[in-house]
């Protein structure tokens, strides 16, 4: 009898986190744990990380830059995977950080980020989040208006190393609710109309505010390289020789489905590295990125528990789970695709077309729209893959329902992160 061999289509994703595969009992296994048995001891919904996913990726993008310059910083972009156990997990692997709010300064320095490794974003900085950057000691904190720097100023007693924050008028190739680049943004000064440039001077004409760097990030989920380049080009034309900062953003795409190609970290980086030599040629400054995305999506998945199926003949068959858009916002947000598999028939042929519903009071409240998974039975495990990136960071209490746990799974052990949520926990801060 002739047998082929068919590579598991787990096993060959990119959407899936590293080292997934599916176990002898059929069972999707992720960090050496087998998914359904996960659901049983945790509960669902619950969102689970494949530690070492993580961790490949912060290396790939540490062994892309050694490959290519000795003056780089990785900044982990906080806002994709805001809790501890990720802070930690990236401050061991020895990258810097980007927070973009009090909050997130706080969970850094928690974490055990060295205040010099911190980098505060923000469009707008209250002033008490901008005490408290200065009070820690925060390395750099990214200027983002006028308003920002005149008030940074006032309350300084020393110098403060500041980035200034640049739209260089790039609209990079994405969801028009992630871009970031373009002229019409709410973030950052325009190059075209020139307050880039003045932002720099008053930056220098300030009594304690000292410019050292140039930031621009363009946008997220990005796949076509080409707008870095122009990007970098744009920074050039403002930055001079006391620029020793460049920090390039974040924004690499990633695979949220199979149809998905997104360039390898190693690409992303040397095109940033080699637009920023090309550019700022004899005077290269440090090279700066922060991604988020490309760190932690592919590295969770969402589980569910079918609860409620409903077919409407001719026209579709719902499959309701236990989460939704309180735990992942994105498909409301922006139309994001994903995959689902029945976790617990991993190997089954994925023949019925379905959509996965959520169970809020919202009808946009889809998680997978025609989703292609073995035919679904009340009680299966189904599992949303690529879902480490703001999913908990988005996450809510719309219709009381608890936010999830973070569980970390390594080598076949698990351990929980982040608690799940209690109905207690929904009124604990309700004054009576
Ligand atoms: N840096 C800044 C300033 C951002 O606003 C974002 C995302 O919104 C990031 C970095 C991270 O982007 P990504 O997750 O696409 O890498």
């Amino acid at each position: 009898m002739e047998t082929t061999t068919k590579a598991n289509p787990v096993e060959s994703s990119a959407v899936y986190p590293l080292g997934s595969r599916v176990n002898e009992r059929g069972h999707l296994e992720v960090g050496g744990c087998d998914v359904v048995e996960l659901a049983a001891e945790f509960g669902t919904p619950a969102y689970v990380y494949v530690e070492d996913d993580m961790r490949a990726r912060a290396r790939a993008y540490k062994d892309a830059f050694a490959a290519r310059t000795d003056d780089y910083e990785i900044l982990f972009a906080s806002k994709a995977a805001p809790f501890t156990a990720a802070y930690r997990v990236f401050a061991e692997e020895g990258l810097s950080v980007d927070v973009a709010s009090g909050g997130e300064l706080h969970m850094a320095l928690r974490a055990g980020f060295p205040p010099e490794r911190i980098y505060l974003h923000g469009n707008n900085k209250t002033d008490a989040e901008l005490r408290y950057a200065v009070e820690a000691g925060v390395g750099h904190i990214i200027c983002d208006s006028f308003d920002e720097i005149r008030r940074l100023d006032a309350m300084l007693d020393r110098p403060q190393d500041v980035l200034i924050r640049v739209t260089p008028g790039i609209k990079a190739d994405t969801h028009s609710y992630i871009q970031t680049g373009q002229l019409d943004s709410k973030f950052g000064f325009g190059l075209e109309d020139g307050l880039a440039a003045k932002a720099v001077e008053e930056v220098r004409a300030s009594r304690h505010l000292r410019l050292v760097g140039l930031h621009a990030h363009i946008g997220s989920q990005i796949f076509e390289l080409e707008p870095y380049v122009r990007a970098i080009e744009a920074l050039g034309t403002l930055a001079d020789a006391e620029i020793r900062l460049l920090n390039v953003g974040g924004g690499l795409g990633i695979a949220y489905t199979a149809e998905d190609s997104p360039p390898s970290i190693e690409t992303y980086v040397d095109v940033k590295v080699a637009g920023v030599r090309r550019v700022f040629e004899g005077r290269v400054p440090r090279i700066l990125i922060e991604p988020g995305r490309s760190l932690v999506g592919n590295a969770g998945l969402t589980l569910y528990t079918v609860g409620t199926l409903k077919e409407i003949p001719g026209v579709r068959t719902y499959v309701a789970v236990d989460g939704g858009m309180s735990d992942n916002l994105r498909p409301m947000l922006y139309g994001a695709r994903y995959e689902a598999l029945i976790a617990n028939r991993a190997n089954a042929p994925a023949d019925t077309l379905v959509t996965v519903a959520g169970m809020h009071c919202e009808s946009s409240d889809m998680i997978v729209r025609d989703a292609r998974v073995a035919a679904p039975r009340l009680g299966d495990v189904l599992v949303t893959p690529a879902t480490g990136a703001y999913g908990y960071a988005m996450a809510s209490n719309y219709n009381g329902v608890p936010r999830p746990p973070v569980i970390f799974v390594k080598d076949g052990d698990a351990r929980v992160v982040v608690r799940r949520e209690t109905w207690d926990d929904l009124v604990a801060r309700d004054v009576e």
